[in-house]
């Protein structure tokens, strides 16, 4: 497929430079790509046309849902309610094991069938009771001009921004993008380098460094997902390494999702993850100090339930995505003795359940 800038779905962007032999290298991620006149970077969506880094999928998407907040999965973000998820194509990672493949690996512009300019999102959003927007089956890195848009859309009706993100993005351009994000959801792949190098082709470090920068450095609320794939990044000692790091650099209110790899891409040969892994996984976080460990995609009540860290009372109870019971206040504290929970609390849990609901926005 050709690109130009007559093409409304493309856009200029800033975060680049030109190099001494002629090539600009795109800022936006650490994959750092060097590219020539007419080539496209390794998510595909950003390309050099006409001397300088565009966008590709300005206003484009691969589809639109609504589902529960608990899917991204946020546990202590406006718990129960509706939020509408969407994503692009492309991924500036290229994980083995990808879940969403069809739309991360895409290259077929028939894949962004969708089309929404931000206003018509956020408006689409407010009709469907959303609470909030997530950027969600692929990357919003890669796209993040347009997930800034539409969040500052979203943020003048009062819904919030959601971005479900691998954190791997460069500190210019993630400071920009955080600053319209109320709450992420940042995919730990793995607590070795050598499971990133090898597997997804990154750097761990580069994801230690989203962690803690919005930890420290934002009010962005986020939780962290790790799926464990069998004998690739499920050891005990690994496991125990991951959740002493988040303790020790991010605290230990800092929620945890761990959840279940199935077959899929190129990591066909490799068996789905036991239900008893992520207990086990569990477990060893909270040994480790977390305090809050979830276990996800899977009947887990245990792993579906949030405790008061002070009198120990189960406050919320999931199963699945599914509230079956809510002993919080209206502003998120515990119902029998005060202690306020982190995370994002206003008003009463939502009703939305478990259902998925794709809608057309345009
Ligand atoms: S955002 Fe895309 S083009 Fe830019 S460095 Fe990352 S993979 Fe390459």
């Amino acid at each position: 497929m050709t690109v130009s800038l007559d093409d409304p779905h493309t856009v200029p962007t800033r975060h680049w430079h030109r190099l001494d032999d002629g090539r600009l290298q795109c800022d936006v991620c650490p994959r750092a790509c060097k590219l020539r006149e007419g080539q496209r970077g390794l998510c595909f969506v950003r390309a050099r046309i006409d001397d300088q880094i565009v966008l590709t999928t300005y206003g484009r998407s691969s589809g639109f849902c609504v589902d529960p907040v608990e899917k991204k999965p946020l546990n202590h973000f406006l718990p129960g309610s509706a939020v509408l998820s969407f994503g692009t194509a492309g991924c500036n990672l290229a994980c083995k094991f990808c879940q969403n493949w069809d739309i991360s690996k895409s290259r077929e512009i028939d894949t962004l069938s969708g089309r929404a300019e931000p206003d018509e999102l956020a408006s689409a959003a407010e009709n469907l009771g959303c609470r909030s927007v997530a950027f969600t089956y692929n990357d919003p890195t890669i796209f993040f001009e347009y997930a800034a848009d539409i969040a500052d859309a979203c943020r003048d009706r009062g819904i919030k921004a959601i971005a479900v993100t691998a954190g791997y993005m460069c500190p210019a351009p993630r400071a920009e993008f955080y600053s319209h994000i109320d709450a992420a959801n940042v995919d730990l792949k793995a607590f070795t380098e050598d499971f990133y190098r090898r597997v997804c082709v990154g750097h761990l470090d580069d994801v230690l460094d989203t962690l803690r920068y919005l930890r420290h450095e934002t009010d962005v609320w986020f939780e962290i997902t790790t799926l464990l794939i069998p004998e690739h990044n499920d050891s005990d000692a690994e496991i125990a390494a991951e959740c002493a790091w988040i303790r020790d650099e991010l605290g230990d209110d800092v929620p945890l999702h761990f959840t279940a790899f199935h077959p899929d891409y190129k990591m066909l040969d490799i068996p789905p993850t036991p239900p008893a892994t992520l207990t086990r996984a569990r477990h060893i976080a909270l040994a480790e100090g977390l305090r809050f460990v979830y276990t996800g995609n899977v009947h887990d009540t245990d792993g579906g339930t949030t405790s008061c860290p002070s009198c120990g009372i189960a406050v919320v109870t999931r199963d699945w995505y599914v509230i079956r019971r809510y002993a919080l206040t209206d502003d998120g504290r515990c119902a029998q003795c005060g202690t306020q929970l982190p995370g994002v609390y206003e008003g009463p849990v939502g009703r939305w359940g478990s259902k998925r609901l794709p809608v057309l926005i345009a």
